[in-house]
């Protein structure tokens, strides 16, 4: 746009008839070919961000799916690992006896109630932090930067929101059961580190965000065995 302006620029200014010459046509075909093909890379390369967005994301719940939240761990954990001390915390949160919902309800009533969980969720989490659906009626929210303490504070809050709200034209009542886990660094390691240190970093962090996920997930099955409605 910019070279398109000068040349009619130039053209104003000059009045000699060279202004007219076929070479500034030129120059202005030239000039739109190139706006023409910079507008179709950028929508190009929007739409491909737009698609690879799009495999991330439940449609259901507009959260992230699965492989967003294994995305979003493995960057939560790698940022952890730059800052000795830095913690991550996982809430595992499941529907207490969800199948009764389907059962009573429908399934239809049962993908509302997940809706309006989600809507819970993305209210009570701040923005930043990662909020999954991390299978059928199971939710995972990454907070960066939180203690254990805090997180289970988080979880307590969930839990007493979703138990108080009626969901269904008022006439479903659900509760959930959390897990809590966390992750404390302790190393902080520097960009500049050799490919083969890098590897070895790569393999560390994977099996934190793997112990992080099963320790959640031991934490949930304590809350459901001893009462459900709680977290653990
Ligand atoms: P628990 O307290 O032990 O977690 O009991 P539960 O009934 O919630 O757990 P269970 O694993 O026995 O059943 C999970 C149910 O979740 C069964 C399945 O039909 C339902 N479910 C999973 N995904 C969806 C979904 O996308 N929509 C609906 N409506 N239901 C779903
Ligand atoms: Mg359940
Ligand atoms: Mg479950």
């Amino acid at each position: 746009i910019l070279q398109i302006i000068r040349i009619v620029k130039n053209k104003k200014e000059s009045s000699s008839p060279a202004a007219s010459s076929p070479i500034d046509a030129g120059h202005i075909m030239l000039s739109a070919a190139l706006i023409a093909s910079g507008i179709l890379i950028y929508k190009l390369w929007k739409q491909n961000k737009q698609q690879k967005e799009l495999i991330l994301i439940d449609h259901l719940t507009e959260l992230s799916n699965r492989r967003g939240f294994d995305e979003s761990l493995d960057i939560a954990i790698n940022e952890a690992f730059k800052e000795k001390g830095r913690q991550v915390a996982l809430l595992m949160v499941d529907i207490d006896y969800f199948k009764k919902v389907n059962d009573n309800f429908g399934h239809r009533a049962g993908d509302e109630v997940l809706k309006n969980i989600a809507t819970v969720l993305r209210k009570l989490v701040r923005k930043g932090n990662t909020i999954a659906r991390y299978g059928g009626e199971e939710f995972t929210v990454i907070l960066s930067g939180t203690s254990l303490t805090k997180a289970s504070m988080i979880a307590e809050r969930i839990r007493r929101a979703i138990a108080e709200i009626k969901f269904g034209n008022e006439r479903i009542s659900v509760t959930v059961s959390i897990g809590v886990s966390v992750f404390v660094s302790d190393c902080g390691y520097k960009d500049s580190l050799t490919k083969q240190e890098i590897e070895k970093m790569k393999a560390m962090m994977d099996k934190e965000a793997e112990g992080l996920v099963k320790r959640a997930d031991a934490a949930l099955y304590v809350a459901k065995n001893t009462g459900r409605n709680r977290v653990f």
